[in-house]
């Protein structure tokens, strides 16, 4: 499992750290991503963004860091989220030091499931996702055979492991969940911090053959 540094062979750069890759993200209405970039780091700002990049079941890896808000409470504290498929909210929050975090807190799959832990760094520290995403199953009319299912290791510690989420959590861009979606980073108004985001796309099944010898 890799939690930080290099992309693994075969990753598609969401961020690099350069200004020129947020010409792969977009606002809700299509216009190109504004948020500010300095010094390789991706600064939230006004609106929501979403990645070109479109993809089923995918490796998501990312790093954030929340600001020190020491005055801030609850969900008014370092919040931003990455929404998986545009849909699912991993929540983004300062919880540091929270004993037993919630379904609101740091890692939670928004109002869905609280992390198995409380694996978050102080603020100002960076931090690390690595999200492996199994897509919903749906059926020709477009009915649910099997919902998105999600595991989430944050700075490699398991705090989801292959849970089946309830749908779409709220703020979902649609509820379409068989159609591939973006990677979508919340702007919930604090200045909540990115680097190197990539995501590898993974076969939606392995090969049917099988050799008894
Ligand atoms: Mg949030």
């Amino acid at each position: 499992m890799r939690i930080s540094g290099e992309p693994l062979p075969g990753a598609v750069i969401l961020f690099d750290g350069t200004t020129k890759m947020m010409t792969d993200w977009h606002h809700r209405d299509g216009s190109p991503a504004t948020w500010p970039v300095s010094e390789g780091v991706l600064t939230v700002g006004r609106g929501d963004i979403f990645s070109n990049e479109f993809f089923r079941d995918a490796y998501i890896h990312l790093e954030f860091r929340v600001p020190d808000m020491p005055h801030a409470k609850g969900q008014a504290k370092g919040n931003s989220g990455v929404y998986v498929q545009g849909r699912y909210e991993i929540q983004v929050l300062d919880s540091y030091g929270v004993n037993v975090p919630g379904k609101g807190d740091c890692g939670a799959v928004y109002d869905q499931f609280a992390p198995l832990v409380n694996a978050c760094l102080p603020p100002m520290e960076w931090q690390t996702y690595d999200i492996i995403f199994r897509a919903a199953r749906v059926g020709e009319w477009g009915e649910v055979v099997e919902p998105a299912r999600l595991t989430v290791l944050q700075n490699g510690i398991v705090i989801h492991n292959n849970v089946t989420v309830k749908g779409p959590t709220g703020g979902a861009m649609d509820h379409d969940v068989g159609a591939p979606g973006p990677l979508r980073l919340q702007d919930h108004g604090n200045p909540v911090q990115y680097r190197n985001i990539w995501i590898v796309h993974l076969p939606l099944e392995g090969s049917p053959y099988y050799d008894p010898r």
